[in-house]
């Protein structure tokens, strides 16, 4: 059995999710931590549940998703599996969070290993499948799990609203034209757990998100 732990860090806020289940391996999807009482949460609940941190997932690579991946790496030894179109992001995650009026406390962290459509990630007896739906950025993963019915979109949907494609990279129409093909067709009581605000679910957002409608 699948469990979620969603935090919201820093002053966006981002929803970050330690996924774990009986085995006690767990996954961070984004580290966006910004305030060490933030780094000690995220600590301290790993210690508690006993959990053993087994791979940092970064659903995209926009500063607010991963400003605290090197805490990760000093932490746990863990760097971060994302796609390759989204690492031109890690070398300005300094400027993009200025151009927000918001200092980062660490140094960005490259990526450790590359992720694509179709992968699979695999700790204790969970898996997670990528899919590769690009629009907000480049690189845009969201990662489902098929047995739970669950998805961990990102910044790609909200409930009642997708991302926005504004930002460097970003796409409107191939934003909308992904959430169409690979993830409307999921099944309709898969929920959704965004990057931020409230969790949906498929079925819902197929009836009343605007956006897709
Ligand atoms: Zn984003
Ligand atoms: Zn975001």
């Amino acid at each position: 059995m699948m469990k979620i732990k969603q935090f919201e860090f820093n002053p966006f806020p981002v929803n970050c999710y330690l996924v774990f289940d009986d085995t006690k391996q767990a996954a961070l999807i984004d580290a966006g931590m910004w305030t060490e009482k933030e780094e000690e949460e995220l600590a301290r609940y790993i210690e508690q549940h006993d959990l053993t941190l087994s791979c940092l997932l970064n659903t995209h690579m926009h500063f607010d998703h991963c400003m605290d991946n090197a805490f990760i790496f000093q932490k746990y030894g863990l760097r971060t599996t994302a796609h390759t179109r989204d690492e031109f992001f890690v070398q300005n995650i300094a400027l993009q969070a200025a151009q927000f009026n918001i200092k980062l406390r660490r140094d960005p962290q490259e990526i450790g290993s590359y992720i694509n459509e179709g992968d699979e990630i695999h700790f204790g007896n969970t898996t997670l499948k990528a899919l590769h739906v690009p629009g907000h950025s480049p690189g845009s993963i969201v990662y489902y799990c098929e047995k739970e019915a669950v998805i961990f979109s990102g910044d790609v949907i909200f409930k009642r609203s997708v991302g926005r494609a504004d930002l460097p990279g970003g796409d409107f129409h191939t934003l909308i034209k992904g959430i169409k093909e690979k993830l409307l067709p999921l099944p309709d009581e898969t929920v959704i757990y965004p990057g931020h605000g409230p969790k949906t679910t498929i079925g819902e957002e197929k009836r009343y998100n605007m956006y897709l409608i």
